[in-house]
């Protein structure tokens, strides 16, 4: 059965389950904001479904839900924030605006966020940035739950990179995607739904190909997108997310000491760039030439199209859950 909830209630309803587990109202708002966001996108994967690992972390001592982030301006182009162990979405949120008055007057400019943790979708972060002009990618590393190309065991993360650009219409196009070939909520929801995973997704914890979801909820590795190419990107993401923000790297993680923690204290670094300043040209016209070419043919479509179109739905309708989600969300609300 599904139960149905309007923006307001899941929002509500986040904001109620993060402050009871003792986050700030301010810090509450924003991992609420986060998740209602992608459930209402569709991206299941990283939507209401995430709260209770939030909670789980937060039980564990392993995150801390009453962090703020020390976030300071090491160059013109160039913040740094210490997430102070609590969640990456908020430091992203604080440092927005900042990052964008830099970006306009630089050219460029990065945020650099270590010891946090991102359980969340890469668009939210990068999405607002690209409405208003910009042009953002983000690179988000996670402990080891992807076997490299050629190996057999989980030596790296399912390490997400997100990249967003205006589409000259107050709107942005974005993709946002794991080096896995899916993502660990994807492969949740495929084992509770008990469908087979697409083939080359993973492998058994002895190092057969599987697609049974079970055998990587039970600790075998995912498997990178287009092979090597997937397992390059990841390694990107790495240096990217943990060396280039002196966060620490995925196999460096200790969470397996907070027993119930469920989720990577990681890194994010985010780069925006003013493709006016960068181009010295009118961007805003070449970006609508580049989207009307290519839907100069009927079926294609763009990344985040999907997205657009269940937020547009979702603004309309609300949204519905799972009742065995809505249970258990109900259950951690006060
Ligand atoms: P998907 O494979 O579902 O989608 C990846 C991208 O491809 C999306 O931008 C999607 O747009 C686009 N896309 C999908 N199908 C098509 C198509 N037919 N034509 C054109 N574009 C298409 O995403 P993943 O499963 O890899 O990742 C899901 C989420 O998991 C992401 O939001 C990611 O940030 C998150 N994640 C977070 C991690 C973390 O540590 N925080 C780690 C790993 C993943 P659209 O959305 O519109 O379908």
């Amino acid at each position: 059965m599904l139960i149905h909830l309007s923006r307001a209630d899941a929002l509500a309803l986040a904001f109620d389950i993060m402050t009871h587990a003792g986050a700030r109202p301010e810090v509450a708002g924003m991992i609420a904001d986060c998740l209602v966001r992608a459930e209402c996108d569709g991206v299941l994967s990283h939507g209401l479904s995430r709260l209770p690992d939030h909670v789980a972390s937060i039980r564990a001592h392993w995150a801390d839900p009453a962090a703020l982030p020390d976030i300071v301006q090491v160059r013109p182009g160039l913040l740094r924030a210490d997430g102070g162990n609590g969640f990456t979405p908020v430091a992203a949120s604080m440092a927005r605006n900042r990052l964008t008055e830099m970006a306009r007057q630089e050219g460029l400019a990065a945020l650099c966020v270590r010891n946090t943790h991102h359980l969340g979708a890469l668009w939210c972060d990068i999405e607002p940035l690209a409405e208003e002009g910009l042009v953002a990618a983000s690179f988000v590393h996670s402990r080891p739950r992807m076997a490299p190309y050629g190996a057999k065991k989980a030596l790296i993360g399912t390490n997400a990179m997100a990249f967003a650009f205006p589409d000259g219409r107050g709107g942005a196009i974005t993709f946002d995607q794991a080096s896995s070939v899916l993502s660990v909520g994807d492969v949740r929801r495929h084992a509770r739904e008990g469908r087979p995973l697409p083939p080359a997704a993973g492998l058994t914890r002895e190092g057969s190909p599987t697609t049974a979801a079970d055998d990587i909820m039970n600790g075998g590795p995912l498997l990178p997108f287009g092979g090597h190419k997937g397992a390059s990107i990841a390694l990107m993401v790495e240096i990217m997310a943990a060396a280039m923000t002196g966060a620490a790297f995925g196999f460096e993680d200790h969470s397996s000491r907070y027993p119930g923690a469920a989720s990577s204290n990681a890194g994010l670094f985010l780069l925006v760039m003013d493709p006016a300043i960068t181009s010295g040209n009118d961007a805003t016209e070449r970006f609508m030439h580049l989207i009307a070419h290519l839907h100069s043919d009927p079926d294609i479509r763009l990344p985040g199209e999907r997205r657009h179109a269940n937020r547009a739905h979702a603004m309309q309708n609300g949204i519905t859950i799972e009742e065995d989600l809505a249970n258990i969300l109900f259950s951690l609300r006060p």
